[in-house]
């Protein structure tokens, strides 16, 4: 069974594609297993970085020069190719951000200012990263705006009733993680979307830990706005998307003023650009949002289907193998989740276990993720939290799970 997984999905030659897996650390084999923070470059992405710098570096859109219209074109297609990916209805929908964060900074600061009043509510679940907290927190404070929290289950599942019942006339905004980075859970976008729009309210989606790993459709999910970091999918950091309805992106104001953005600029006034352009002031990460692009084409080369269905059969592997540690304890059990296989020891704090795991070469993260809440639902600080990617392992997890024994042995 694990065979022929492994054969269908090919992962040892997959491995060869990115270079930082082969090395040791501490005198073992490297095994990076933290992902949701970010993950390792195909040498497509880090050949392209490099192509860019050495062969046609020129700014974009103002250039007449043959490398500013390479360049140009080489930005515009990495657009075309997220259009894709994300199953956009136009590549103009498609905003290049520094990453998740910047983008709902984005919608918070242009959509929120623009709407949102006093007393009109925002919806968030407890599963929230903080990028998609406080921002939110932020316009509140300036609008007089209510926060009202979605609760999850033990399981880290959203209460659907419980929404259903925060769900008012009086709902502006519902921000949601796609997946959870704490947990796993992943959430259900689509339905969660149909239930807020019939109150008229308008869907944001964190989507930084769902396209790494499941195919993203934002048409059929419905969401209004959708953002992920090029960095957590294989692509390089300083460069994310937003997505926004076409509709909605005309009718807002810019955020950012300056270069690009503008049609005309007197002393009096300025007519600004449509979308994306509207939204791109300054000089943009050019390198980065072309390497992006090639993620994008190593991703789709390999299957977004095929990735999620490698990733399932491990994370189930890997949560089952977990379970029999004696004295761990499972944090974040959804039915629907992906491999974030967050944990404690009763009795050995997260950090330290985080500690002996890197002397054995092995990367997790430890503490609490950047979703404090999260950790505060589940009555902890932080958690130990391993997470996986396409390229890890059966080995690994064993790897992994032979480690904790010992650690829980000699503590
Ligand atoms: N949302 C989630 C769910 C995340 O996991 C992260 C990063 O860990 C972010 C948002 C923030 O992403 P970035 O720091 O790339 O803006």
């Amino acid at each position: 069974m694990l065979l022929e997984l492994n054969d269908l999905f090919d992962v040892k030659t997959i491995r060869q594609d990115f270079p930082l897996l082969h090395q040791e650390v501490y005198g073992k084999p490297l095994i990076w297993l933290d992902n949701s923070s970010t993950t390792q470059k195909p040498q497509s992405v880090i050949d392209t970085l490099t192509q860019f710098y050495k062969q046609y570096n020129s700014n974009v859109h103002r250039a007449v020069h043959t490398l500013g219209i390479q360049a140009t074109d080489a930005y515009e297609a990495a657009r075309e190719k997220v259009q894709h990916f994300i199953g956009a209805n136009s590549a103009s929908e498609i905003i290049f951000v520094r990453g998740t964060t910047e983008g709902i900074n984005l919608v918070a600061q242009t959509y929120g200012r623009k709407y949102i009043r006093e007393g009109d509510e925002i919806i968030l679940s407890t599963l929230e990263h903080h990028s998609n907290i406080v921002p939110w927190q932020m316009l509140a404070q300036e609008t007089g705006a209510i926060l009202k929290v979605i609760p999850v289950s033990d399981r880290g599942e959203i209460l659907l009733e419980e929404y259903a019942q925060l769900l008012s006339s009086r709902t502006r905004i519902v921000a949601l993680v796609h997946v959870s980075n704490g947990l796993g859970t992943i959430l259900p976008i689509q339905e969660m979307t149909e239930m807020a729009h019939q109150y008229g309210a308008r869907v944001v989606i964190d989507g930084a830990q769902g396209v790494p790993h499941l195919s993203v459709d934002v048409q059929s999910l419905d969401c209004d706005f959708y953002a992920f970091s090029g960095h957590k999918m294989f692509g390089p950091s300083g460069i994310g998307v937003l997505y926004g309805k076409q509709e909605i992106l005309e009718d807002i104001p810019p955020w950012q003023g300056g270069g690009s953005m503008i049609r005309s600029v007197t002393f009096e006034k300025t007519t600004y650009e449509v979308p994306p352009a509207k939204f791109e002031a300054g000089t943009p990460s050019i390198a980065d949002a072309i390497a992006l692009g090639a993620a994008i084409d190593y991703l789709t080369n390999l299957g977004m289907n095929n990735i999620a269905q490698y990733e399932h059969k491990l994370t189930d592997y890997a949560m089952a193998q977990l379970a029999q540690i004696p004295g761990l304890r499972l944090i974040g059990t959804a039915k629907q989740k992906v491999g974030v296989l967050s944990f404690i020891f009763e009795d050995i704090s997260p950090v330290e276990v985080g500690q002996l795991l890197a002397l054995e070469g092995i990367a997790v993260r430890a503490g609490h993720h950047c979703a404090q809440p999260t950790m505060q639902r589940f009555g902890v600080t932080g958690t130990v939290r391993p997470s996986l990617a396409f390229y890890n392992t059966y080995e690994e997890i064993d790897s992994l799970v032979e480690v904790l024994r010992q650690i829980k042995l000699s503590n």
